[in-house]
């Protein structure tokens, strides 16, 4: 397809990247913070403007919207998400708007530099539109750029009365970057037969799998006594932790993975002689995989209580949530319907697994099979994250073909 740099689509986003909506993992309140709400008005009063009136703001500060579409077909849900991460400040943010991009490095402010040498994928970039921040903050476009998309088709289908489409359900959620995003979804409420996150980076995928996760807490306990006359009697609890993590696959650590690869990752150690914690996050997209790497913790368990009769080892289990791809494989409407569309477009495309979690993972297990499609914008989660106009413009496209009739 041919270029399209054209900004006139992007007033939504330049708009909503203005509003700071970091959520907040330590508050109690739903949203976790008041700004989401600010956003969520505006976005129902953008919808209002449209011309739409089946949309509501629920109990929760997530926006709704109901078009109508021929009869007899598939309803088809989108979402993306309202908050903006923890990790980076969210507020006052500053477009810098580059058009014609050149190749070169982009020099923000801070001595914050997108370089191609670190991100490769700049290259494949050069002519285009990108739109950075200033280097002081994050831009927002994870999932700004997402729901810019939407408001995009839905404003698209205002405009064209005649484009004849599938009946559409569009949720813009609270709260994801906090894990809490699919907390409330309600399928019976959404409606939908199958729905699309839009969130993520590349245009050019399909992405239906995620991780299966389960975090794993291990409480140990040793025997103390006074080095001096510790011979034949001292069991050190933190040696007997580093020794657990001595029986697992030393080489399925985050570090040394990839694609379908999954993981076991201690994030904390502590203790003394006396007594020891270990919290590791495990990850496979495969279930029984994720069964086996849990095993080993066991296994790990009884050969050292055989070898340490004074020690004790509690291991607990909580499992986190499952890979959607055992509901789309069953149910692959909307992986063919995207498909479909990729190929009307004459756009080639990758299935591409996601190496974490996903709401739409939720959502497919509450009913609503979710696979995601990107945004086309980069570097999440920091001050240099950007968007591409020529790929968020493609997105639109993208969308309109999916839900045309
Ligand atoms: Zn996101």
């Amino acid at each position: 397809m041919e270029k399209n740099n054209n900004l006139k689509t992007l007033d939504y986003f330049l708009k909503y990247i203005t509003f700071d909506t970091q959520s907040d993992d330590n508050s109690k309140t739903t949203p976790s913070t008041f700004n989401q709400l600010v956003l969520a008005k505006e976005i129902y009063n953008d919808i209002k403007k449209l011309g739409y009136t089946n949309t509501f703001i629920d109990e929760f500060g997530q926006v709704y919207l109901f078009i109508d579409g021929e009869k007899n077909s598939d309803t088809i849900g989108f979402c993306a998400h309202m908050d903006t991460t923890l990790e980076e400040s969210g507020k006052n943010v500053t477009a810098n708007i580059i058009i014609n991009y050149d190749g070169k490095n982009i020099i923000l402010k801070n001595n914050k530099i997108i370089s191609p040498n670190e991100y490769p994928i700049l290259n494949s970039f050069i002519g285009d539109t990108l739109i950075t921040t200033d280097g002081t903050t994050l831009l927002g476009a994870d999932d700004k750029a997402g729901i810019s998309i939407i408001m995009n088709l839905i404003r698209f289908l205002k405009e064209n009365p005649s484009f004849k489409h599938h009946p559409i359900s569009i949720l813009f959620t609270c709260d994801e970057e906090i894990g809490r995003g699919a907390d409330h979804f309600n399928n019976l409420i959404f409606k939908a037969d199958y729905g699309f996150t839009i969130d993520g980076d590349t245009p050019y995928a399909i992405s239906y799998e995620n991780f299966n996760a389960a975090e794993v807490d291990i409480n140990i306990t040793g025997f103390n006594i006074h080095p001096g006359e510790a011979k034949n009697k001292m069991v050190n609890a933190l040696l007997l932790a580093f020794q657990i993590n001595s029986y697992l696959d030393a080489k399925a650590i985050p570090e040394l993975t990839e694609n379908y690869q999954g993981f076991y990752h201690l994030n904390d150690l502590s203790g003394n002689e006396s007594r020891a914690h270990m919290h590791y996050i495990i990850r496979d997209f495969n279930q029984d995989e994720l069964n086996n790497k849990i095993d080993a913790f066991y296994n790990a368990k009884d050969i050292l209580l055989k070898k340490y009769k004074a020690a004790k080892i509690d291991i607990g289990v909580n499992y986190q949530y499952k890979n959607m791809a055992e509901i789309l494989n069953k149910d692959s409407r909307a992986i063919n319907k995207a498909k479909n569309a990729f190929d009307k477009l004459n756009i080639s495309y990758k299935i591409l697994p996601i190496r974490g979690g996903t709401d739409g993972a939720t959502f497919s297990f509450k009913g609503c099979p979710t696979p995601n499609l990107g945004t086309g914008s980069y570097n999440h989660h920091g001050v240099l994250e950007f968007l591409n106009v020529n790929e968020h413009n493609l997105l639109i496209e993208i969308l309109k073909e999916i839900v045309k009739i």
